[in-house]
């Protein structure tokens, strides 16, 4: 089976062709320029990842929700399940860039941070 994406990993976008064999193996990638669309490809194929932004109920703040992210990119599978735990958390102003919202999500070992500052009503 082939598969055909877009490289996310420079501006350029280079269109890859991945071949995957019935394992869900890439057995060739064409269409990249650099050795880090293959890398790319082969992530996509195994475990696709994404940058997690979104944002956490904030109690006292100026604004009432705060916007966090992942501290990396993200298992695609499981955001809505990250999601659903990003949704029950709540924060306390002040909150500040950098500040950890949820330690460890999923035990993924990545964290959910804050990514604007917030100094409270
Ligand atoms: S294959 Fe290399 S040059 Fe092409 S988009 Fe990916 S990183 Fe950029």
């Amino acid at each position: 089976m082939n598969k055909k994406m877009v490289c996310v990993a420079c501006p350029i976008g280079c269109p890859l062709e991945v071949e995957v064999n019935e394992k869900g193996e890439a057995i060739s990638i064409t269409g990249n320029t650099c050795k880090r669309g293959e890398t790319y490809a082969r992530s996509e194929i195994t475990n696709p990842t994404r940058s997690l932004t979104t944002t956490v109920k904030l109690l006292g703040g100026k604004n009432p929700v705060v916007p966090v992210k992942s501290t990396s990119p993200f298992p695609k599978g499981r955001m809505l399940e990250a999601m659903k735990v990003i949704n029950k958390t709540q924060l306390k102003a002040p909150v500040h860039i950098g500040e950890v919202a949820v330690k460890n999500i999923l035990d993924t070992g990545i964290d959910i941070v804050v990514t604007n500052n917030d100094t409270g009503r």
